[in-house]
């Protein structure tokens, strides 16, 4: 003991070497041990090691053991292409077209192998007319590899063998000054992707480390590049953001930068009004706890939760004007998700959900009668429930609703049949015509809803 203390005094100061254009940077200085890395990723760099090949875990995974958090996954990169991969492999397959990567499983654990590309010289790469990046999908080497990332420190490699980490850009400093510092000059990669301006926000956020200066200076005359970004890029994006588990503090610099406009077009909009801004601050500090207590968040409920001011003032407006409240309400849901819809892709999947969502609130109202235990039987009950919570506590409608809702649920029969209020006159057949029976297949979506929800109120 006191020995290994002498030694540990009095050994001479760790140094990092060079190999080529590398930094190396033994364990005794940055102190990632092999024990750190996944089962998974640690079988694949032995096995593609074993086989003659270089493999390192490299991106997020190293960064984040640096900064002391623990990583969302290990990726690999090595210079062996995705055939040989596969061949070292038996439980492994070959994904994506444009550039393929390959999935090595362990049991539940995916890793997936990359192996080391470049950037293709300007001269040969395909852009578009704002200089946008179409391909790079050429293999290179391990400098190559490095040189293609977008940050200092998403560009290190660690070798589980060795414990050393290789660093071509100086990530491993910037990383130990919590700074995030584009590679190369950062006007000319935020133009080969605009991307790039999002993740500088999300990582900085998420990560609580600082964009360099340079790193953010071009931003705010450059964001208008991200209008050329295909969607489903943009929406992967947000996304990411949203399911952080740091969101708050992702939309305060979006903010900070004048990034949210475009983006999710409405959500400037939607910040300016107190309430709605509110509500959806507090809707994504709700979601940054459920992640931090490693509970599930769904992305639909929080559209729903951004768009939902949107919704009541399109509702409002339509009920001044003479609407029946449910049919309003689908007027108005149909009209806030064409509108987003044609400036950010929202799934079309999640539209069912957000819309559901939606209209369990009109029905959180009604306590009379049946109409309660209904509601209680819907599958989506749970997250209707927490929407309205967020509702009362954004004082939208008064708390007593979701204390009332909050006893409802878990009361006994008996508690249950005192808690609910008397039929106010004329809540009862209101429109009981006698119906028809509906044709089987019955109508298009959204009016099958309209008539569920319209029996729902009437009985
Ligand atoms: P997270 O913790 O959110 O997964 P990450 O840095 O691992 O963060 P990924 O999207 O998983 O992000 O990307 C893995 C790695 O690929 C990054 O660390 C980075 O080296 C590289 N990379 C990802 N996106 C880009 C990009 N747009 N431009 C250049 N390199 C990128
Ligand atoms: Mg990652």
């Amino acid at each position: 003991m006191i020995k290994k203390f002498l030694k540990r005094v009095f050994r001479k100061p760790a140094r990092t070497r060079t190999a080529g254009n590398a930094q190396v940077i033994p364990f005794s200085l940055h102190g990632v041990a092999r024990e750190q890395i996944s089962y998974g990723a640690l079988k694949v760099t032995d096995g593609l090691q074993a086989a003659g090949y270089q493999a390192f875990v490299v991106g997020g995974a190293v960064r984040d053991l640096l900064l002391e958090r623990t990583p969302k996954d290990f990726d690999i990169a090595t210079d062996a292409t995705p055939e040989e991969v596969r061949r070292v492999f038996r439980r492994s397959r070959i994904i994506g077209r444009r550039f393929q990567l390959v999935h090595v499983m362990f049991g539940e654990e995916v890793v997936e192998v990359s192996t080391f590309r470049r950037m293709i010289e300007a001269e040969d790469a395909q852009t578009d007319e704002h200089g946008r990046l179409l391909r790079d999908n050429e293999f290179g080497d391990q400098e190559q590899d490095a040189a293609r990332r977008d940050f200092t420190a998403n560009a290190l490699f660690y070798d589980p063998s060795t414990q050393e980490i290789y660093d071509f850009h100086g990530g491993y400093a910037d990383t130990r000054d919590h700074l995030l510092r584009m590679i190369g000059d950062p006007e000319t990669r935020y133009r080969e992707d605009p991307v790039r301006m999002l993740r500088a926000v999300r990582l900085s956020a998420k990560l609580g480390i600082k964009l360099d200066t340079a790193t953010a200076a071009p931003i705010a005359k450059m964001k208008s590049l991200l209008d050329n970004v295909p969607q489903a890029r943009l929406l992967d994006e947000v996304l990411k953001m949203l399911l952080s588990g740091h969101s708050v503090e992702c939309i305060q610099y979006l903010r900070k930068m004048n990034l949210h406009h475009g983006l999710l077009p409405l959500l400037d909009v939607i910040l300016e009004q107190p309430m709605g801004e509110k509500f959806i601050m507090l809707a994504l500090r709700n979601t940054d706890e459920r992640l931090s207590q490693d509970k599930t968040v769904s992305p639909a409920f929080l559209f729903a939760a951004l768009l939902w001011h949107e919704v009541l003032g399109a509702w409002n407006l339509r009920v001044q004007q003479g609407g029946r409240p449910v049919g309003a309400m689908h007027e108005a849901m149909d009209e806030v998700l064409a509108k987003q819809k044609a400036q950010l892709a929202i799934p079309h999947r999640q539209d069912a959900v957000m819309k559901e969502i939606w209209l369990m609130q009109q029905r959180f109202e009604q306590r009379a009668g049946q109409r309660p235990y209904r509601l209680l039987e819907q599958p989506r009950f749970r997250a209707g429930f927490d929407f309205l919570l967020l509702r009362c506590a954004s004082g939208e409608v008064d708390n007593e609703l979701g204390l009332w809702w909050d006893e409802f649920q878990d009361a006994g029969d008996v508690r249950r049949a005192e808690m609910l209020q008397p039929e106010k006159a004329g809540d009862k057949k209101r429109r009981r015509k006698p119906r028809k029976k509906k044709a089987a297949h019955g109508e298009e979506g959204g009016a099958t809803v309209v008539g569920t929800a319209a029996n729902e109120s009437s009985d």
